[in-house]
């Protein structure tokens, strides 16, 4: 057996015409979505990342403005710049590209970030509503999974969502999606005993680990749905997920690449919550809360 791939550039491409459809009809309302992006220092995937969304957001058709900073920046200097594209108002998303230098606290410069303009839906208050079952927004890396799941026809009410890995921006938000879509949901992380009695319990299983391969074919229950978060550097300078594709696919019913997968659809989300955080804007209102 050989597990059906999910296509994450597909998805995420039509997705994206959605999105650009969506900036165009606010530009004929005069207002063109902004996305500010805050780059510190020079760590090479985050760079590739930052070109990568700004690249992907003018592509719709939208701003975007990239706010570059040292390594040595000290956390008020950044504080200080968040604060004033919170109060710009040609400025309709901000995302801070982690991971951040060890010198500045993250938590304090995502929760700097105006809820209403967080479109990676890391600040405290969206959080809080994503735990509460109210509208803001949502990380887009469970996002896009959620998306891609539901595409590939994979139905979640009722079924054991097992998710590896407990981080504030995929593990926990993740697990949060998958039960508000009815899921019975199990959370694994380092201190997780017998990990792979539960795994082969899981229906759907989402690996967000930072192991390259970890997840094998024996962790794996015949016909599961498998999510690879994973993006691992080799040695050799190739990518791999978390999850060992050669051995997962030959027992899992479907499965997301590494790369063209959840990373496509991850950027995609970006660019739709940028143009939600515009719509808002220009009607006036906040997030409900
Ligand atoms: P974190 O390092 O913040 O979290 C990793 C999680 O994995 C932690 O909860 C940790 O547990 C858990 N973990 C570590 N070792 C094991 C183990 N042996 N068994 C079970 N759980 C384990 O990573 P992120 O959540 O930020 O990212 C995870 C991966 O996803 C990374 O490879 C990252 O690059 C990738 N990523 C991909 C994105 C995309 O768009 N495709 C977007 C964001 C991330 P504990 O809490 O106990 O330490």
């Amino acid at each position: 057996m050989s597990a059906t791939l999910i296509d994450g550039r597909a998805l995420a491409s039509a997705l994206r015409i959605s999105v650009r459809q969506k900036v165009a009809e606010l530009v004929a309302r005069g207002v063109r979505p902004c996305l500010a992006v805050i780059l510190v220092g020079n760590d090479p995937a985050s760079r590739i990342y930052v070109r990568n969304k700004s690249r992907a957001s003018e592509d719709t058709g939208a701003l975007s403005e990239l706010h570059e900073f040292p390594d040595h920046t000290a956390e008020a200097a950044l504080l200080e710049r968040i604060a004033a594209l919170n109060a710009d108002p040609r400025v309709h998303g901000i995302l801070v590209q982690l991971p951040l230098p060890a010198q500045i606290r993250t938590g304090r410069v995502l929760e700097a970030v105006s809820p209403e303009k967080d479109v990676d839906g890391f600040h405290l208050h969206n959080l809080g509503a994503l735990v509460a079952g109210r509208a803001g927004f949502v990380p887009c890396t469970p996002a896009g999974i959620i998306k891609m799941i539901t595409h590939a026809g994979v139905p979640l009410a009722g079924r054991h969502a097992v998710v590896l890995g407990r981080s504030n921006i995929v593990g926990k938000p993740m697990a949060l999606l998958l039960l508000r879509e009815d899921a019975t949901v199990t959370i694994c992380h380092s201190k997780t005993r017998d990990l792979a009695l539960i795994t082969r319990q899981a229906d759907i299983l989402v690996a967000a680990v930072g192991r390259a391969k970890m997840v094998t074919g024996a962790m794996v229950k015949p016909g599961a749905c498998v999510i690879d978060v994973g993006i691992n550097r080799l040695a050799d300078g190739s990518l791999a997920g978390d999850v060992d594709f050669a051995s997962v696919k030959e027992v899992a019913g479907h499965l997301t690449p590494v790369p063209g997968g959840v990373g496509p659809m991850t950027v995609a989300m970006l660019l739709a919550n940028t143009a939600r955080a515009a719509e808002r804007a220009l009607a006036g209102r906040a997030e409900p809360r």
